[in-house]
């Protein structure tokens, strides 16, 4: 892994709101995240693979912001490079947000795929996300402040739609990010989980479905997508699902899922089972 450090920013000492950490920050969603922060003022630590493009970005939002832009190279697959941002995230005091972000998808159906490439994107969207936050949440909790932005994916409720694996994936962002904040909401660190859909990156390429085969309506920009997310951060919103017309209709279906709860788990089986136990 390639660490280009500007300067030292283990000391804490960063003017502001401090540091956002956003992993894929080297196109798309990320990116924009990169540049809406850094213009509300954060410091960035950016990650991705490639370099390269990591670089313009940084140096970009340098000149047009000027805010401290730090990037990190690294593939979050490699247990090595997954390590590495996790030390960072543990030990420099300045950072206040981490956006995890990086992520891939897939399109074909399960005995189409390639089972490979389904374990490379859990070590992506599952483990890394997770270890990450694992990384950063004492240093939050400690300080009761910061936030940590999850992207899921509407594929979380929908699992019909792409391919199971990628939605079971997303499904467990939220339910991750469900339970951090029952876990530290009440400890001064905001969290949220942002379900996009179909938004215009190269994800599609990517994930093998060329964009162009969506219909126009169904397709959100970059930009909007995280200027919404953002507003659903700003009201302190825990899911925000940047295209859903009524947010009611969310809430409709958690306390439905809230009303199970109670009846989730008991000593005997529900009536309509007990005869074939008994058989
Ligand atoms: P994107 O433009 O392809 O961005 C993905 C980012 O993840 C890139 O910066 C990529 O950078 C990084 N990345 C990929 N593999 C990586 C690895 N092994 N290690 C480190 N970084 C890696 O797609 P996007 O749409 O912005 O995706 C961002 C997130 O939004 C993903 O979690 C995705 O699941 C979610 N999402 C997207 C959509 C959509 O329709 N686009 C909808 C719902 C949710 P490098 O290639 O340089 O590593």
């Amino acid at each position: 892994m390639a660490t280009q450090t500007e300067q030292g920013a283990q000391n804490g000492n960063h003017q502001g709101k401090g540091t956002a950490v956003v992993t894929g920050a080297s196109s798309g969603i990320g990116a924009v995240y990169a540049d809406r922060l850094a213009r509300r003022g954060y410091d960035l630590l950016l990650v991705a693979r490639d370099g390269e493009r990591l670089n313009s970005v940084a140096e970009r939002l340098r000149q047009q912001t000027g805010r401290h832009v730090e990037i990190i190279s690294a593939d979050l697959t490699v247990k090595a490079d997954l390590r590495r941002v996790e030390e960072r995230l543990r030990a420099d005091r300045a950072i206040t947000m981490l956006v995890n972000n990086a992520g891939v998808g897939a399109t074909a159906a399960l005995i189409d795929s390639d089972i490979d490439a389904l374990e490379k994107m859990i070590d992506l969207n599952v483990t890394s996300l997770t270890r990450l936050t694992a990384a950063v949440l004492p240093g939050l909790v400690e300080r009761g402040a910061g936030a940590v932005i999850n992207i899921s994916s509407i594929v979380a409720l929908s699992p019909e739609t792409l391919n199971g694996t990628y939605s079971g994936t997303k499904a467990y962002v939220l339910n991750l990010t469900q339970s951090l904040r029952h876990e530290v909401g009440g400890k001064g660190v905001r969290v949220q989980a942002v379900l996009p859909g179909a938004t215009s990156t190269t994800f599609w390429d990517r994930a093998g479905l060329a964009i162009q085969h969506l219909p126009s309506q169904i397709v959100m920009s970059a930009d909007d997508m995280v200027d919404a997310a953002l507003a659903g951060l700003d009201q302190g919103e825990l899911i925000t699902i940047p295209s859903l017309l009524d947010a009611a209709d969310w809430e409709q279906l958690n306390s439905a899922r809230q009303h199970l709860q109670p009846n989730l788990s008991h000593s005997v089986p529900a009536a309509r089972y007990r005869s074939a136990v008994a058989g």
